[in-house]
């Protein structure tokens, strides 16, 4: 499918005194571009219509509309970075539109074609690039779709809004990545054969944050989960996938189907193979961590997602003790994947699997 965008420059943008303040120290999420990406669907008016790029907005929203219900809602994550030459790349879109299309499917939604998903980050890249920060910054996007239509039965909605806004970060660890300290929830599990956890759906996210809380409580950054029938498996992070490194110089890492497939995952399995490194995609239980990592076979963890690239693991707490991780350090393998990958994604080094989309 096709679809023309209708460009219509904010008559008010912010002015280049203003955007450099607010690039200077973007922190995470909280700085916004001067426009959004916006398509519309309506089933009885044939699907999507209405593809915009306009000034950034309030949505004019019913307050019977369906996703402030029944959390009809999914969305992606990605970055634009500026290459050294000043050009700017975007990585693996095609797999975040992709995976908007498998989101969409399970959660009964309109599925937004891959094309339109690709052509609306792209024409918010080139309308807000001067809100791309330079060094280790990028502009993080964030596609999202609700149901919108006023009504509360339950069942699929029939119109829909899909968007993308986008938000200049810093560097997610200034300084480069602090071991993060993860608390294994005992408690709360994220996702149950069958259900939603391989769906990046802030459904799942609402249901995360009480044991995030509960991570916090313990002194920790961020909780673990573990499998929803046997209470032993580690699934992942509330929004990263993990890895384990071990003292054979191999890789494993938990399998798909209740976790969401990432596309860092995805690339650091593709990366560690092409290094000739085995990756395992297999259950690997808290208890088997912990011994693995007393007994020396276990030398690093770590997490991994688009924001933060790739996060060593220093530390493990919970209710049945705690455990340190390469000595509460980052460790190299780690430490080298996340250079190869951000290396790849600003267009420092070649790219042997054509992730890259430049934009300009
Ligand atoms: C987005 C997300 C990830 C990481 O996915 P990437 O494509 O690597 O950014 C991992 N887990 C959850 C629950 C997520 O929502």
């Amino acid at each position: 499918m096709s679809i023309k965008f209708d460009i219509q420059p904010a008559a008010n943008p912010t002015s280049e005194k203003d955007r450099v303040a607010k690039l200077a120290d973007p922190g995470f999420g909280r700085v916004f571009t001067d426009h959004m990406a916006i398509v519309r669907y309506n089933q009885a008016k044939g699907g999507w219509y209405d593809a915009r790029i306009e000034a950034r907005a309030n949505f004019q929203l019913d307050p019977a509309g369906a996703v402030l219900h029944y959390a009809q809602e999914i969305f992606e994550g990605l970055k634009a970075y500026k290459r050294d030459d000043g050009g700017v790349n975007l990585f693996r879109p095609d797999a975040n539109a992709r995976r908007f299309k498998d989101s969409a499917d399970r959660m009964a939604m309109a599925q937004l074609p891959e094309d339109v998903f690709i052509e609306a980050v792209e024409q918010v890249v080139r309308i807000d690039r001067d809100w791309i920060p330079g060094g280790e910054g990028s502009l993080y996007l964030r596609p999202f779709m609700i149901a919108s239509e006023i009504f509360l039965g339950v069942k699929p909605s029939s119109e829909y809004i899909f968007a993308v806004i986008a938000s200049p970060v810093g560097s997610y660890f200034k300084g480069g990545p602090a071991p993060v300290s993860i608390w294994a929830s005992e408690n709360y599990t994220r996702a149950a054969v069958g259900g939603t956890g391989a769906v990046k759906c802030g459904g799942n996210y609402a249901a995360s944050l009480r044991a995030q809380a509960e991570a916090i409580q313990h002194g920790c950054d961020q909780v673990v989960f573990l499998d929803a029938v046997e209470r032993r498996y580690i699934e992942e992070l509330g929004g990263m996938n993990v890895f384990f490194v071990f003292e054979d110089g191999s890789l494993s890492t938990p399998p798909l189907g209740t976790i969401l497939p990432g596309i860092t995952r995805d690339s650091i399995i593709a990366l560690a193979n092409d290094a000739g490194k085995t990756v395992r995609e297999e259950l690997y239980s808290l208890d088997q961590w912990r011994k693995d990592a007393a007994s020396g076979k276990l030398k690093e963890a770590f997490a991994c997602g688009t924001a933060a690239v790739i996060s060593p693991i220093g530390k493990v707490r919970s209710v049945s003790g705690d455990f340190d991780i390469c000595g509460g350090a980052a460790g190299p393998v780690a430490m080298g994947l996340r250079k190869q990958l951000i290396d790849i994604q600003y267009g420092r080094t070649n790219d042997p699997h054509n992730w890259i989309k430049k934009v300009f």
